[in-house]
């Protein structure tokens, strides 16, 4: 049996998985919020109980002992085995593995979350069966990760896909990102900054949810927010597309739920694309707010 456990900023969720695939159990508990050692708790308690509650109930025969693997919101660094680039600060700098693994009795596998999505997807969600897939989170944040033949593309500092914080092509005006940098692709691709985007325009503070929607009743000023959104967006994974090639980019996040993306997102990117033609797919997500989880699970073969 294989746990699988999606660290959120929000909620810790935990999914146990059968030799088959199949979902045998889900709970989730509410992230201590700033509290390390309360975040190490909560998830030793998540694995202890669903795995006798599974026991019990006798859905799987070998219950006890099943394997951990846990997405979380940053990456492991390679060199020191200590958290960086998480949004949740209280892990930046922890040995949340060896921390784990010391209140687990077992090895525990670690994976930025944006990997475990674009793993999920790619295994048994809408890119299956692709041997490059391209996974991008467009939520709160904008993160990414690669999928070759089946398997995580991590890379020599633990960052393979991580477009977020690359620069945003063509821009000019380069607000400050939380990272340090300048005018990274999430000020610009995540939800919080088409709202920013928006207001900036029109001084109007409307969430992306409200903003599709008014664009879908003909409001000139939603409309030109989501043109100029998607134009980026085509942009933005143009350089992804001339360097990966991937076969498919799966979008997640909340703002995969916005249908036209799929149709005009990749009507605008063939003009930054070195190519005759892209047959890159661009899809939505199959298993949604669980690839966290399955993805986590499926970091153990
Ligand atoms: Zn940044």
């Amino acid at each position: 049996m294989r746990f699988g456990i999606d660290l959120g900023g929000s909620k810790i969720e935990i999914v146990a998985l059968g030799t088959d695939g199949a979902e045998l159990l889900r709970e989730r508990v509410a992230t201590p919020p700033g509290d390390y050692a309360a975040t190490i708790a909560a998830i030793v308690g998540l694995v202890k109980t669903t795995e006798e509650k599974v026991m019990r109930s006798g859905i799987h025969r070998d219950g006890a002992g099943g394997t951990v693997g846990v997405g979380i919101p940053g990456t492991e660094s390679k060199a020191t085995g200590l958290i960086k680039n998480a949004n949740s600060t209280c892990l930046i700098g922890q040995p949340l593995r060896l921390d784990l693994e010391a209140a687990l009795g077992r090895e525990v596998r670690i994976m930025n979350d944006a990997n475990c999505f674009a793993l999920s997807e790619a295994t048994d969600g809408a890119a299956a069966g692709a041997a490059v897939v391209f996974g991008v989170i467009l939520g709160t944040g904008v993160g990414g990760g690669i999928v070759i033949d089946g398997k995580v593309l991590t890379g020599a500092n633990a960052i393979a896909g991580e477009w977020g914080h690359n620069p945003m092509p063509g821009e000019h005006h380069r607000p400050v990102c939380y990272c340090g940098r300048k005018g990274c692709i999430e000020l610009y691709l995540s939800g919080p900054g088409m709202a920013k985007e928006h207001k900036r325009t029109t001084m109007s503070d409307l969430s992306p949810e409200a903003i599709v929607a008014r664009a879908a009743a003909r409001a000139a000023d939603c409309e030109a927010t989501l043109k100029l959104y998607e134009t980026r967006l085509a942009c933005a994974l143009a350089t992804v597309i001339n360097i990966v090639d991937p076969d498919v980019i799966v979008l997640g996040g909340g703002l995969s739920n916005i249908d036209r993306l799929y149709a005009n997102v990749p009507a605008l990117w063939g003009a930054h694309v070195f190519s005759d033609r892209v047959d890159t797919r661009l899809v939505k997500n199959r298993h949604g707010d669980s690839s966290g989880v399955r993805g986590a699970a499926r970091l153990w073969p």
